[in-house]
């Protein structure tokens, strides 16, 4: 039987997150294509513009490589 209950804060998983009042939507960013887990996307809105970079805390691996690379609306967070 599993035990599924007590599992200590130093287990628990850290993800990716980026904060959307700190992105400065900058068409450069790196971040969707430093992800190698494909964590991170950002949906064309047309050809000129795009929705600022979300993490999908299912696929990020909690690496902290986009949090490297980024100018500063990325960090880690209990996932
Ligand atoms: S922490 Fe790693 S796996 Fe998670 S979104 Fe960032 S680069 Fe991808």
């Amino acid at each position: 039987m599993f035990q599924t209950a007590g599992v200590s804060d130093e287990m628990a998983k850290k993800v990716a997150y980026i904060d959307p009042d700190q992105c400065d939507n900058s068409p450069m960013c790196p971040l969707p294509d430093v992800c190698k887990q494909g964590a991170i996307t950002r949906r064309k809105i047309n050809v000129f513009l795009m929705e600022k970079p979300v993490v999908d805390p299912e696929k990020c691996v909690g690496c902290g490589v986009c949090v490297e690379d980024c100018t500063g609306a990325a960090g880690m967070v209990e996932g």
